[in-house]
């Protein structure tokens, strides 16, 4: 298993070598997980040797534009690469969003680029986001848990904003999403983690160490993203807090970046 790193930086401006956020995990037999669909990932991705038609699921944890604008260069990926290597098995990708009406917009880049053809088009499936597994495929489960960084939609009462938990026997992977507290996520992290993959565009990353400290959550190792602007400007400064805090070194992520999880 591997956990690729597409783009490490938060909604906030751009910044010089960060993408917006989106990661990949790579499973034993090469499938692959995508979460959050922030900027170029699709690019970068591809740049890494990751072919888009090894992703067996998309994972949207809201629907805010740093985890999502780069839906259509993940479907155009898709579908040059199905030309490219003569591909004709490759015809659903199932999308896990709170919004389907996001998936839809892409969709419609999609079908506007009739130079393609549609021979090699595929169909992006929409799974709407609920609390609880959403998918299941040998060794990996990915679960979701409503939070509190969105409010819910004002017309259905449903959640926006979701975290995401990955079980492959006996590791837990968590990942944020955006949050308002990790307290939202208490009900997971009561549990033994292995990973925990916390956002910083809205938290600090040392005071995510001291609360996690503080309330005696099994979390064995911490990989920050999502850098919000203190991180992006002093990226030393803010680890070295953050692994004081701690009490070990802890992970930030970079773009490019490769976690082996064992
Ligand atoms: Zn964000």
């Amino acid at each position: 298993m591997l956990l690729h790193i597409l783009g490490s930086c938060s909604g906030t401006e751009p910044m010089p070598g960060r993408d917006y956020t989106s990661w990949i995990l790579e499973e034993n037999d090469g499938g692959l997980l995508w979460f959050d669909a922030g900027g170029g990932c699709a690019s970068h991705a591809y740049a890494k040797g990751l072919s888009p038609l090894k992703v067996k699921a998309l994972f949207l944890s809201h629907p805010h534009l740093d985890h999502t604008a780069g839906l259509p260069g993940i479907f155009q990926a898709i579908r040059k690469e199905k030309w490219l290597r003569g591909d004709r098995e490759f015809r659903e990708l199932p999308c896990h969003t709170s919004a389907p009406e996001v998936i839809a917009a892409a969709d419609v880049f999609l079908k506007a680029d009739a130079a393609a053809g549609d021979e090699w088009d595929f169909t992006p499936v929409v799974r709407e986001l609920r609390p609880g597994e959403l998918h299941r495929d040998g060794e990996t489960a990915v679960e979701a848990l409503p939070n509190r960084h969105m409010p819910p939609d004002p017309r259905s009462g449903k959640p926006r904003s979701y975290s995401f938990r990955l079980r492959f026997s006996p590791k837990h992977i968590v990942y944020t999403g955006d949050v308002g507290s990790l307290d939202e996520l208490a009900a997971w992290l009561e549990q033994p983690t292995e990973l925990l993959m916390a956002e910083t565009g809205h938290h600090r990353a040392a005071e995510l160490c001291a609360l996690v400290r503080a309330r005696h959550w099994p979390v064995r190792r911490l990989l920050f993203l999502h850098h919000g602007l203190e991180i992006l400007r002093d990226p030393a400064g803010e680890k070295a807090k953050a692994d004081a805090a701690w009490g070990a070194g802890v992970l930030f992520a970079s773009d490019g970046m490769t976690v082996p999880l064992g």
